[in-house]
């Protein structure tokens, strides 16, 4: 095992990357991950094995301490449990009754609601009593609006883009001249790949999603969707659905591929990272010779605050300043409380100043960093970049010899730039957390680190208005606390 590999971002638990070595045992997720417990001290605990997707115990049981004997009769039972958790049809199967469906007349279309399924007739019976609503050939076309979006908060929470998000994406890929996209969890951009595919205007694009959200397996043709765990590069059909990957990154006819990745927020970046590369790899040993030492091109979406964490996997990624915004997000249902921007920025290897950031949104072009930015991020002649990450106006420190918060003011004892109500003295040659601005604690041991999360829809942005405000990044009503208080009440509210 690599242990050079193994620090992750969950509480004290480092994450060690399989090595081809000895095979980790499977959950209902596919293979495992194995995981170390650190000490204070750094002293290196016990490993056990966990699950991949699911950070959460209940929503996956699964543990096993590397050098535990497993008796025959519990590998016997673990397997009849994963064996209960597959889907109930196979891909074939769903394809099958796809077409089955398709082919129905209007009224005798419906979609039940409490199991999350299309019906065929013969199947209407046994749903009688659940909840069941007709299906219109539109909707067809956008399972991700007649899917009840999964909420599980730590694992699997879904949160689809806006129109104004998710059309920036494809006319950015399609500008770029992209013909293929590889969905990673992005069942609504794939939605809206076909749905332009229908207007002649286009040229057509393939696409293909990799979801662990078997639901979506209805509503896509064996070439169009892959049961798929992004934390651990597995694909729940085995060889038939890596046949399909690979047919996918192909670049039949001179098809550019592209990769546009929207993984969970709490997930961790190690082993995302190492998904992600396994594809590229997989694409580089498919490009001629002439072309397999590049990379393939990818899109991260993630929050601006994994940046360090995103390059340190993938030094050639820039992080653009582009907000990617969602529909469905508690905040953006729950009226005015919450953020005025979205903190989830895209992580790309294509060139940044290709990626045409939309002017009547607030962005330009900075000709000496030679890529778009938010119109409040300002270039400081003294750093030479434009250097807000989050959205707001920085500001240079001279001391410092660096730009930073706003919020932030030079403090003369801890010769560093900290928010004016920072734990005074305490803080020398240490940072404070990474994940919400504590000084009292690392961000392994942020309370609020799983609720990453936090996007709002913002009002009238889609349609072009010019004067929306991005400006109140983290900006609590009432009372000022301290930028880390206010930040970790804002995503412990989050979490309900
Ligand atoms: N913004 C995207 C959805 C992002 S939500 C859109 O609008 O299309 C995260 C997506 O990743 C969901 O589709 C979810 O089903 C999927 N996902 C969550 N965990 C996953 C895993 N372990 N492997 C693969 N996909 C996963
Ligand atoms: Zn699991
Ligand atoms: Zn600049
Ligand atoms: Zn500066
Ligand atoms: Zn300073």
């Amino acid at each position: 095992m690599d242990t050079s590999e193994a620090n992750d971002d969950t509480l004290g638990i480092e994450v060690i990357l399989p090595d081809g070595g000895k095979p980790a045992p499977c959950c209902p997720h596919g293979p495992t991950l194995l995981f170390e417990k650190v000490g204070k001290g750094g002293e290196k605990g016990r490993r056990f094995y966990a699950c991949s997707a699911c950070r959460d115990r209940k929503d996956c049981k699964f543990f096993q301490w590397e050098d535990e004997k497993v008796s025959e009769a519990r590998v016997l039972a673990r397997e009849a449990e994963n064996q209960s958790k597959r889907p109930p049809f196979t891909q074939q199967e769903y394809c099958k009754r796809f077409r089955k469906f398709a082919s129905l007349p209007l009224d005798e279309k419906k979609f039940c609601q409490d199991c999350q399924i299309l019906l065929l007739p013969a199947e209407r019976e046994a749903h009688s009593s659940h909840r069941s609503t007709a299906v219109t050939a539109a909707q067809l076309r956008r399972p991700s609006a007649m899917l009840r979006p999964l909420d599980n908060k730590k694992s699997n929470a879904q949160y689809l883009f806006t129109d104004r998000s998710s059309h920036f994406l494809l006319d950015t890929l399609a500008a770029l001249g992209y013909k293929r996209v590889l969905c990673v969890g992005t069942p609504r951009l794939q939605e809206l790949i076909k749905l332009r595919n229908l207007e002649q205007s286009h040229e057509p694009m393939k696409s293909l999603l990799l979801d662990i959200d078997f639901r979506y397996a209805q509503f896509y043709s064996r070439d169009e969707f892959c049961h798929y765990n992004m934390f651990n590069h597995h694909f729940f059909d085995g060889e038939a659905s890596s046949a399909i990957l690979q047919a996918f990154l192909t670049e039949a006819d001179g098809e550019k591929v592209v990769m546009v990745a929207d993984p969970p927020f709490g997930g961790l970046v190690k082993p995302l990272a190492n998904s992600f590369s396994l594809i590229s790899q997989t694409w580089g040993k498919l490009q001629s010779s002439d072309n397999s030492n590049s990379d393939m091109p990818m899109m991260w979406i993630f929050p601006y605050f994994f940046e360090p964490r995103i390059l340190e996997c993938f030094p050639s990624f820039t992080m653009l300043d582009y907000q990617v915004d969602y529909d469905n997000h508690p905040l953006y249902k729950h009226g005015k409380t919450g953020r005025k921007q979205s903190p989830v920025r895209l992580f790309t290897n294509i060139s940044p100043r290709d990626v045409v950031l939309p002017k009547e949104e607030g962005y330009r072009f900075c000709s000496v960093c030679q890529r778009f930015v938010w119109s409040l991020n300002r270039h400081c002649t003294k750093c030479n970049v434009c250097p807000s990450k989050d959205g707001r106006e920085w500001k240079h420190c001279s001391v410092c010899e660096k730009c930073v918060k706003p919020s932030w003011r030079h403090c003369q004892s801890c010769s560093r730039c900290a928010l004016p109500d920072h734990p005074c003295g305490l803080t020398e040659g240490k940072e404070g957390c990474f994940n919400c601005g504590s000084l009292k604690h690392k961000r392994k041991a942020c309370p609020v680190k799983d609720t990453h999360r936090v996007s709002r829809h913002r009002p009238g942005a889609k349609s072009g208005a010019k004067n929306v405000s991005h400006r109140h990044v983290f900006k609590a009503k009432g009372k000022r606390k301290s930028g880390a208080a206010r930040r970790a009440k804002k995503m412990a509210a989050l979490s309900v």
